[in-house]
This record gives C-alpha cells, structure tokens and sequence, in this order.
C-alpha cells in the first residue's frame, strides 16, 4: 500500500496539469478496478472542469463542475501517467516500488483540454474511482469514520489525548487507528515513535493525563507525526525534480528511515548504543529502539 507521503507526492505531481482543466474526454478501458466503476463513469466525467485534486487520508480527490467529486485510490499498484507530444512522459509521485508503465493496465485515461492525457495504470487493480456528490463526502462510508488529517489544523497534542484517553491499546495500533488519525501507515507510525523516543508497546492511555490533557510525549509525537511526513513528501518532491528530465520513471523514495526495516542495525539517536529490534503487533512489523523509546 502506498502510505500517504507517496499519496501526496503523487498529488502536487498532478495538481499542475489538473487542476483547471476540462476532461475533453473520459474513457474507461474495463468495467472496474477493485470495485465497478461508477454507472456511466466516462460519460459523467467528460466535459467536466477540475476545480481542485485535494487529497483525504489516502484518497485522491478531484473536485468536479458538476458537484460531484472524483475519488480515486492508487491501491497496491496504482500510478498516473501523465503524457503529451513532445515532451517526456511523465509518472507524477515518489514511490517505494517501480510503476508499472504496461499500456495493457492502462484502464482509465483522462483527455484533458491543451493535450494532455493523464492514464491510470493498475496491474493488479486493487485501486479504486468514485463518483459521490460533494455534499456527501464527509458522510460517505469510506470517510465518515477516519479522523483528522495528520498534517491539518484539526489534528493536535489535544486531540491525540482525547482519542487516547481510557483506550488500553498499544500506542502502535493507537496510532494505526484511522479513527484516531487519517491515513498513517506501518512506517510512518515506526518512524514518529521513534523520532519522538516512544516505545510502540507502550500503552495509549500513557499519553493522556487523568483530566483528559495532552502530556509532553503527546505533544512530541505530534510534531513527530508532521516531522516524519514532510520530511518524506519533501524527500519525494526532490526525487521529482532530480531526476524529471533523467528517465521519466521518477521517484523512488530514498529509503533514509530510522528504524523502519533496520532490525539489529545500530540506533541512530544521539547518544543512543542500542540497536533497532523487530518485534510483530497485530499481525505487522514494529521496528523500535528499546534503549531510547520507553
Ligand atoms: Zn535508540
């Protein structure tokens, strides 16, 4: 699954040739991706103007003219292409993984006016496109439940606390939590407990007082949570511009983690002589400094 600084490195790829732009034609190469497609799919999304392509935990979302918006889901092996005569073709996002570019997963296209074509490709099409009406977003079942935005205003030390408060789960699965907050994955979570010296097997309540405030380690795992995501969407958007002209197929993140998939490698906290441990909760891997997150 792509998590979702990739999510959003594929989305500032995309805003640019998006957003503004009238879908002169939709084509739909099948009938679904992971789900059907919605009824009369192309037909509903030609001729319409992309207003804005915002993004909600892991989800794409294109605001359309006609009051609906376009929901899209990369899945497992999702990728845009974007493409115009005369120049490089394009494939916009940092991604862990290689994109397939395989014109036989190409499935959705999006003629957009001045000439640009932007392709969806999805070789085990475990991603997803909805059409759902503007006013219903935020009742919709795949939104109505996920909690703030991990880089947005409405996510803070406070709110961490609430949703932690009394909740006897680890702070790992507290974390994994959609409900808690939108759209972290297994290595971002890794990662923000250890920049914020926090053991994973720790319990969640922890980090709440009894009166229900935030305590000082809520606090640094907030920032944590924004340090280790932008870091990431930045080290995204450099691979994006380094090598744009290079090959096309752009940007693999860098793997620069700090203990995510790096069991018995040295601990790279200042002062710290322990080493990263892997241990599985809740059917994943936890990679964690035992030394310096308590
Ligand atoms: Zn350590």
């Amino acid at each position: 699954m792509p998590e979702l600084p990739e999510v959003e490195t594929v989305r500032r790829g995309l805003a640019p040739v998006m957003e503004g732009k009238r879908i002169d034609e939709a084509i739909a190469r099948r009938p679904d991706l992971r789900w059907p497609l919605p009824e009369r799919f192309a037909e509903r999304l030609t001729g319409r103007r992309i207003l804005g392509l915002g993004r909600r935990a892991k989800y794409l979302m294109a605001d359309l003219d006609s009051e609906e918006v376009l929901i899209m889901h990369l899945g497992m092996s999702g990728s845009f292409r974007i493409e115009q005569a005369g120049w490089d073709t394009l494939v916009p996002g940092a991604f862990a993984l290689p994109r397939s570019k395989l014109e036989a997963h190409d499935h959705v296209v999006f003629r957009l006016e001045g000439g640009v074509e932007v392709v969806y490709n999805d070789p085990r099409r475990f991603g997803a496109m909805l059409l759902v009406p503007r006013a219903e977003i935020e009742t919709h079942p795949l939104f109505r439940a996920i909690g703030p935005e991990p880089l947005g205003n409405a996510f803070d030390a406070a709110i961490l606390a609430a949703a932690f408060q009394g909740r006897k789960t680890t702070l790992k699965a507290g974390l994994l939590d959609q409900k808690v907050v939108a759209g972290l994955g297994n290595i971002y979570v890794c990662e923000a407990l250890h920049r914020a010296h926090l053991s994973p097997l720790r319990l969640a309540a922890t980090l709440t007082t009894p009166k229900g405030r935030p305590t000082r380690q809520a606090v640094a795992l907030v920032d944590s949570i924004r340090l280790v995501l932008n870091d990431a969407i930045m080290a995204g958007g450099s691979t994006l511009r380094d090598h744009a002209q290079v090959d096309g197929t752009l940007g693999y993140f860098q793997h620069n983690f700090r203990a995510y998939d790096r069991e018995d490698a040295p601990c790279v906290t200042p002062g710290c002589e322990g080493v990263i441990n892997r241990l599985v909760q809740n059917g994943r891997s936890t990679f964690y400094c035992p030394s310096c997150q308590k």
